[in-house]
């Protein structure tokens, strides 16, 4: 068998294998089961601050703020539609969210992750709403170090 590591988030994967497997996996458990997209917003967050290269520089400290949000301040995905529309309209905000060419996102440091997609699909479906949360606090208190 030939495994290899993600070189973003570092999980560990089987031949052929990516993290992105693991991500559709996930969207494909919450379009089975409608009540697990409760967690969409915590899946969609801690995939990408994991993987910080889809983010641009800007997108990547927001993502951050995003998730102190959702863990420590308990707001919800629709404050945060609520916020972001407010910030749109006033053109708060003129920067994109996703990686362009001459602004992709990466830490200062290396993070070590101690939970991944790849430990969320393997606790399973019936599992994933409690793991997805689990997953964001495992993310926020792994940042949490860096600073
Ligand atoms: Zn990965």
């Amino acid at each position: 068998m030939m495994e290899s590591t993600c070189p973003e988030c570092g999980a560990v994967l089987a031949e052929g294998q990516t993290c992105r497997d693991h991500f559709d996996q996930m969207l494909f458990w919450e379009a089975e089961d409608f009540s697990r997209g409760v967690v969409h917003h915590l899946l969609v967050l801690c995939y990408h601050l994991q993987h910080p290269s889809l983010y641009s520089m800007e997108g990547l400290q927001y993502g951050l703020g995003l998730l102190d949000q959702f863990v420590v301040q308990g707001i919800t995905p629709a404050d945060v539609r609520k916020q972001s529309r407010d910030q749109v309209a006033s053109g708060n905000r003129n920067w994109k969210i996703t990686a362009r060419p001459d602004s992709i996102g990466a830490y200062d440091h290396p993070i070590t992750w101690t939970m991944t997609a790849a430990d969320v699909v393997a606790q399973g479906a019936d599992n994933y709403v409690d793991s997805v949360r689990a997953w964001a606090q495992s993310v926020h208190e792994s940042l949490k170090l860096v600073g």
